[in-house]
């Protein structure tokens, strides 16, 4: 512990769950003025998350920078700490660039163009392309063509070149699991069966626990082949329960449907169990709240772990001008989700592996552990965010 000062409204003293998870909630919802060094920051890649990675307190967040913020990230000697009008309300540690980044395989691809360091997790989009991407099926708050377009990665990585990394940033760098995901693919199996061969790779080398995220496949025994693979966690990702939302935001899910993201759900908590099975829920885009709680209340009573997080647009993204939801918007509705998830006994610590287990894109496991509201679908009270006129999208 620091010289933490605890001031209103919130403030961390590093001892409250509920304090930290106030703060994280709130530093999610208007970011934070990066006043010093931040080399773990993730720009594009696929989904929604544009933002750096720190420990909190000793919890691990991702917080989107932003210039305007009353909060700053600044230097102190040998560390880092959170700053609210010159007062300091939390310690920060895990900012250092990641070893493992400095190294290249043989043929001269640098490591931290293969995969990522996500704090304690091993992140990586195997496949930098995605169907969707360019066309008027591009979701709105996605990069994956951007960190492409940039030189900061590669289009494919090999099983090969992802075991080797693996071994490394474990070694290295402490890394406690792998995180794969792959752009979405025309072929049957949506490109499942390649991100799960690159996880099973990992597996045998490095011996972390995986989870590998893809679309709905076709045929759902596909399911069973990733699980024979040896993947120990699967995330299949809707992104919003919203129909309307997922028209206008990410229209290539929206054909898929919402009853079809069901259907896989169950097939793979038969295959990998309850709680190895989650979806992303992105708040802020203009969805209903109430109808948000109730699906996910849904998808919790069939064992899914919805992993509820609030919007941080990708800049370049077709929606980064829009703003990251308040704290008032997302803390009842974590709230009511933790709640759900309390009573069916799901948490982060039956995720194993991936962005559920890692936790750091949202408070729901904080105000979990910290004391959610009693379950019941009753209405969140949270406003509903003015609906998205533009996202910019593409024909
Ligand atoms: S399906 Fe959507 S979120 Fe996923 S990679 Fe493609 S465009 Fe991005």
């Amino acid at each position: 512990m620091t010289d933490v000062v605890s001031t209103a409204p919130p403030s961390s003293t590093g001892s409250n769950t509920a304090d930290v998870a106030a703060l994280i909630m709130e530093l999610q919802a208007v970011g934070m003025r990066i006043e010093t060094t931040l080399e773990t920051s993730r720009k594009g890649g696929a989904g929604p998350s544009d933002s750096g990675m720190l420990w909190v307190e000793g919890v691990p967040v991702t917080v989107p920078p932003s210039a305007d913020s009353p909060y700053a990230l600044r230097a102190e000697d040998g560390s880092q700490g959170i700053y609210l009008h010159g007062v300091k309300v939390a310690s920060v540690s895990g900012t250092s660039r990641p070893r493992f980044y400095d190294l290249t395989t043989a043929d001269g691809v640098p490591y931290h163009q293969i995969a990522l360091l996500h704090l304690d997790s091993l992140a990586s989009t195997v496949v930098q392309t995605c169907n969707y991407w360019g066309n008027s099926d591009q979701c709105g708050f996605c990069g994956i063509g951007l960190s492409l377009a940039s030189g900061a990665t590669i289009a494919k990585k090999t099983p090969a070149m992802l075991a080797e990394v693996a071994v490394a940033a474990k070694e290295l760098d402490g890394a406690v699991d792998a995180t794969l995901t792959t752009g979405s693919s025309v072929a049957p199996d949506r490109g499942a069966l390649y991100v799960a061969r690159c996880g099973q790779a990992v597996k045998e080398a490095a011996g972390l626990p995986v989870e590998v995220q893809f679309e709905p496949p076709r045929d759902l025994t596909v399911l069973d082949r990733v699980h024979d693979m040896g993947i120990d966690a699967v995330g299949v990702h809707i992104e919003s329960f919203d129909p309307a939302v997922l028209a206008r935001v990410a229209p290539g899910k929206f054909r898929t449907g919402v009853d079809r993201y069901f259907q896989t759900w169950e097939r793979a908590v038969e295959v990998f169990g309850e709680g190895r099975v989650s979806t992303y829920v992105i708040l802020g885009m203009g969805e209903d709240p109430d109808l948000t709680v109730e699906m996910c209340r849904r998808a919790v009573d069939i064992g899914v772990y919805p992993f509820v997080v609030p919007l941080r647009p990708v800049a370049g993204s077709l929606m980064e001008h829009v703003p990251a939801p308040s704290r008032e918007y997302t803390e009842p509705i974590y709230r009511k989700v933790a709640g759900f998830l309390a009573a069916r006994g799901l948490g982060a610590d039956t995720a194993v592996a991936g962005c559920a287990r890692c936790q750091a894109c949202s408070s729901l496991n904080l105000v979990q552990r910290a004391g959610a509201a009693p379950p019941c679908a009753s209405p969140t009270g949270a406003t509903r965010p003015a609906p998205l006129l533009q996202i910019g999208r593409r024909n």
